[in-house]
């Protein structure tokens, strides 16, 4: 027997996340499609505030991000009290899991959700169920089926990244009326900028008439600050005394916290992102269904592409690569007949449709 330090045993189950990868051997222009960044980078403003901090570099930041968190409040419309900010949304996932569930208990999530959620209650020790979905959509009934003495934890992403399916408003509110009291429901709105369906709400009405339910948001998506490491929660009064019990004191940076507020102040980010996101995904969309792909209905920043299966799924991989571009598997989502493609600018979406066209018509050709 070796004397090396172990680890708690569930630790060393955990298959860590993969990242949407970022170059491409002996290519030195690649277009990057595989992470929902946003395609015109972070916000005029949130680049100068950053700039603006190289001075005071060495001060540690406001540990308790309350400039930062009254921004968020007065943007949104929320009490700043009841917001926690954290080192990117899935920082705050993996306080809420490790405090809320552990070991002997589960967390539901969704089968093909966002796999964060598995990944952090690994790490508590706990369970993780997974509901079965209809047409790659959270399925409230199958996910309220799986409810025991030992749930703790109910987790949707909304929009769900990778399929970018999303549950109604009052889906939702059916899914929160159907848990225990005691069962946490965490919704995730990663993609909340995105959506413009008016059956849509990101979670903080219900956050506000219920006492089991946190939302969570990102900088990482529609604010093009991936790089910041910067989201929050919005929570009832006992979740975020818990938070912020738990949390690093310094949990978010000087830089991150600037960069959040000037990107919430920046005139009309938000209308200009969704207004592109919403032409270009329909028209890359329809590109894609030109050229024979299944293509999933989104709501987020990305689609869904389905080539049926696993084979041609892996060549239309290798042809985007062979012209630099890297796009999403989602193997590891159970969904390995797909790649996930993010909306990029206008003509990373032409790139993407013409190579996967050509392909397409090759492999038609080769039929
Ligand atoms: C991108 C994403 C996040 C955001 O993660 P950050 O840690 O804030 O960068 C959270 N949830 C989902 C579903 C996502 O796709």
């Amino acid at each position: 027997m070796s004397n090396a330090p172990r680890p708690r045993r569930e630790i060393l189950a955990i298959s860590p996340y993969v990242g949407g990868e970022s170059q491409l051997a002996g290519i030195n222009r690649t277009i990057k499609l595989s992470s929902n960044e946003g395609p015109f980078g972070a916000p005029p403003g949130a680049r100068a505030a950053y700039a603006a901090l190289v001075p005071t570099m060495h001060l540690y930041p406001d540990g308790h991000a309350s400039e930062l968190r009254r921004a968020i409040g007065r943007r949104f419309g929320l009490e700043p009290e009841r917001i926690v900010c954290g080192a990117g949304s899935d920082n705050l996932i993996y306080l809420l899991t490790l405090a809320y569930s552990g070991p002997g208990t589960e967390i539901i999530m969704s089968a093909h959700g966002f796999s964060i959620y598995g990944i952090a209650a690994q790490y508590a020790g706990a369970r993780t169920l997974k509901a079965a979905e209809r047409n790659l959509t959270a399925d409230v009934d199958a996910m309220l089926a799986l409810v025991s003495p030992a749930t703790r934890i109910v987790f949707l992403a909304n929009p769900n990244n990778p399929t970018g399916s999303m549950l109604t408003a009052e889906e939702v509110a059916r899914l929160r009326a159907g848990l225990p009291e005691e069962v946490l429901l965490v919704v995730d709105a990663a993609y909340a900028e995105y959506v413009e369906r008016s059956d849509y709400e990101p979670g903080m009405a219900l956050v506000r008439s219920t006492n089991n339910t946190v939302m969570t948001r990102t900088f990482s998506k529609m604010f093009g600050m991936g790089g910041m490491r910067l989201g929050w929660a919005y929570a009832p009064p006992a979740v975020v005394d818990v938070l912020n019990r738990i949390r690093e004191p310094f949990n978010v940076n000087a830089a991150a916290q600037a960069a959040g507020i000037a990107a919430l102040a920046e005139p009309d980010w938000v209308e200009q992102g969704r207004a592109h996101n919403r032409e270009w995904r329909t028209r890359l969309a329809s590109l894609l269904s030109a050229a024979g792909i299944k293509v999933w209905p989104s709501e987020g920043n990305f689609l869904l592409a389905d080539f049926s299966i696993e084979a041609r799924a892996r060549g239309a991989d290798a042809a985007l690569r062979a012209r630099g571009i890297i796009v999403r598997g989602t193997r590891g989502y159970g969904l390995p007949q797909c790649l996930r493609i993010t909306i990029g600018t206008a003509e990373e979406c032409q790139a993407v449709a013409d190579a996967l066209a050509a392909f397409m018509a090759h492999e038609a050709a080769n039929a």
